[in-house]
């Protein structure tokens, strides 16, 4: 587990699972041989051999006001067409709970997007039906990103918005909402389109201190170094690469914090520029 604190603002990372290799499907470009020269991702956040480490996880930000959970990850009990992500049976909401978070006192949900990996805890099964896993919470998602999603019969992965996107709709929990929406006197949301049609990062503001919870817009910190590494998963890869080369005109050489929704441990940094090229310095 991390935490770190910004200002007022707790952040707290709940890991689902983390993995090795086996990503080179979700970032095509990022082969051994292209990956094992690029020494600053070692040892974190890639092997000797050039193999990327990746994490699947949650983000809990506790404000004076509020508990705010973004991202949920996988979820138990889903048939999912990846091996690895079919039918889990993962000890997230206890290691949740052990955190200090009791789901039940979550006052919202946050999805950066509606892919797979980060709808999943929004349910959970009880006999045999998906109902809301934080059933006092508000599920805040794009509005933008929503109604593409439901209107999207392809089923990439599994039935990902009839088990974990409608029934917290049809439960009356769902707000939907603009790129830029404002949570609260510390929280926003910054647009970085290009993975999704309504992709959102997540800006903490608190006491002077910043950070930002990328999303997928940087699936991993190889595209730091490789601006034009697109996923295979991105929407609109052309927009991605602009949207990540904002990122770094705006965040790099600043004491903004960037912490990755895949990001391996631990999981944060400061983007530094070198001449042309980007890095994210996790000796903080
Ligand atoms: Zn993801």
């Amino acid at each position: 587990m991390n935490q770190w604190q910004i200002g007022k603002v707790k952040i707290t990372r709940v890991i689902e699972m983390e993995s090795k290799g086996g990503s080179r499907f979700i970032l095509p470009q990022a082969t051994r041989e292209a990956v094992q020269p690029i020494e600053w991702l070692q040892p974190h956040f890639a092997d000797e051999q050039g193999n990327l480490l990746m994490s699947v996880h949650a983000l809990i930000l506790e404000t004076p006001s509020q508990t705010i959970i973004v991202d949920t990850c996988i979820g138990n009990d889903k048939p999912r067409s990846i091996p690895t992500w079919n039918n889990l049976q993962l000890p997230f909401l206890e290691d949740l709970e052990k955190a200090g978070y009791d789901r039940h006192k979550i006052d919202a949900v946050l999805c950066t997007h509606l892919h797979v990996d980060h709808v999943g805890w929004n349910t959970m099964l009880v006999d045999d039906e998906w109902v809301p896993t934080f059933p006092n919470a508000r599920y805040l998602m794009g509005k933008d990103e929503f109604n593409y999603w439901i209107d999207n019969t392809e089923a990439d992965y599994g039935d990902v918005i009839g088990d974990s996107v409608k029934p917290v709709f049809d439960a009356g929990l769902v707000d939907l909402v603009e790129t830029n929406h404002r949570i609260s006197d510390e929280i926003y949301l910054e647009p970085t389109l290009g993975h999704t049609p309504g992709h959102v990062s997540v800006h903490i503001e608190s006491e002077g201190q910043h950070a930002l919870i990328t999303g997928d817009c940087i699936h991993h910190p190889c595209q730091i170094a490789n601006l034009d590494w697109s996923s295979s998963a991105d929407y609109a890869p052309e927009q991605g690469i602009e949207t990540r080369k904002k990122l770094m005109q705006d965040y790099a050489d600043t004491e903004i914090l960037i912490i990755g929704t895949h990001f391996a441990t631990p999981t944060a940094g400061l983007l530094k520029r070198d001449g042309d090229n980007y890095w994210l310095d996790v000796n903080i």
